[in-house]
């Protein structure tokens, strides 16, 4: 049975067809020739134990701390609690836990985008931005519960300016939002005015990775992901397309030019031209980088001359979490020195992520090596001016 064959029939298995060869090769005592391994290898090595180690010797250039303070623009600090009334948020990652890697790492300033609404909110502003001035900043969720009812509109534009008043100094806007409701609805006009006119920056998370929309096949670069999350995909479920949405979100943006908008994950990094054609129409439009090093660092040239082109209009951040189900953007000290690595060296064919295995896929990425004038804006500069912070992290209280 051939390759193909094999994950025709959705088996997770490699076909090894000279494993008996392999292993008969091996020196004896040579690791991984136990006499299970052996038997396995001939058996066919199902695809999830496969972890092959790069043969290239390269130079490394671990980065311990950035080379500037710097604001992680996407963390979830807090997540919204099923189980508490609307808007309520629990602690995922301890304000201790936080402080103690970003002095490791010299992160000045972490935004937690999740934040909820109402008492959650103003619980989630308390113990960390009040508590530990210039270290956190919170955003507020809008009460997509509330988007049926009546005067919704309203509502939401004066729950918004409420949460202005508590200390919410943003907005994250997610894409799924149980019953969907399309981004660029009428009923939230009221609410992106609003944040435009109290300078509250709007987080928007709007698609995801294209092969999330295909079919879950021998051809679909993330299979194992997909495999391991198969609630993940779109594919033939009643979702629009990722350019529907992207488009959608365009109207938005276009309709609202004094509401600043941080699309989040590079807005679409697997189609860095069409990313560059928006970013040139919408001038209320920024991007992050969170949870997209495994894309912008295996396209390296093209994410440098990106890089170069939108220099004012990238953020750092990483999307940390304490989320098992997303091992790449699990929080701690080497989630950070890997994106350092990646912005700050030219090392060559790196993890993305500090899990064990790439959870995204089976490939590596290469340090694009920005030279210091880009690093402070995008380590600082350009999110101090979406949050209304002193350009200067050192002025930052
Ligand atoms: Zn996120």
């Amino acid at each position: 049975m051939n390759r193909r064959k094999f994950m025709a029939l959705g088996v997770t298995t490699l076909g090894f067809g000279a494993g008996k060869m392999a292993s008969a090769v091996r020196p004896a005592g040579a690791p991984g020739t136990g006499n299970d391994d052996r038997a396995q290898e001939s058996a066919g090595l199902p695809l999830e134990a496969y972890e092959p180690k790069s043969m290239l010797h390269l130079p490394s250039h671990p980065v311990s701390g950035s080379r500037f303070p710097l604001i992680d623009f996407h963390t979830h600090i807090t997540e919204g609690d099923a189980h508490g009334a609307p808007g309520a948020v629990r602690f995922e990652i301890s304000p201790e836990t936080c402080l103690a890697v970003m002095e490791r790492r010299n992160i000045k300033t972490m935004v937690d985008l999740t934040g909820g609404y109402g008492e959650g909110l103003r619980d989630a502003i308390h113990k960390l931005q009040d508590a530990h001035p210039g270290r956190f900043i919170v955003f507020t969720e809008p009460a997509w519960d509330k988007a049926s009812d009546p005067g919704y509109s309203r509502l939401q534009a004066e729950l918004i300016e409420s949460a202005h008043r508590s200390g919410a100094k943003g907005i994250k806007v997610l894409k799924g939002t149980g019953k969907l409701i399309a981004i660029d609805d009428p009923r939230f006009d009221e609410m992106w005015e609003a944040a435009g006119a109290l300078n509250m920056p709007v987080a928007i998370h709007i698609s995801d990775p294209e092969a999330f929309f295909l079919p879950i096949d021998r051809f679909n670069e993330r299979w194992e992901e997909l495999h391991a999350h198969p609630d993940w995909s779109f594919h033939g479920r009643d979702f629009p397309s990722n350019l529907a949405l992207q488009e959608a979100r365009r109207r938005v943006m276009r309709r609202h030019p004094r509401t600043q908008f941080v699309c989040l994950h590079v807005a679409n990094a697997e189609n860095l031209k069409y990313v560059s054609e928006c970013l040139d129409e919408h001038p209320n439009m920024h991007v992050d980088i969170a949870a997209r090093i495994a894309e912008l660092g295996r396209q390296p040239r093209a994410a440098r001359k990106f890089f170069d082109s939108y220099q004012d209009r990238i953020v750092f951040g990483t999307d940390a979490s304490s989320n098992a189900n997303t091992p790449q953007q699990l929080f701690g000290d080497k989630l950070y020195q890997i994106y350092f690595r990646f912005l700050e060296t030219e090392d060559e064919y790196f993890d993305y992520t500090p899990a064990q295995k790439p959870a995204q896929g089976r490939w590596c990425i290469y340090g694009i090596g920005l030279p210091e004038p880009i690093l402070r804006k995008v380590y600082w500069e350009n999110a101090a001016r979406l949050l209304g912070l002193p350009a200067n992290p050192g002025a930052a209280a």
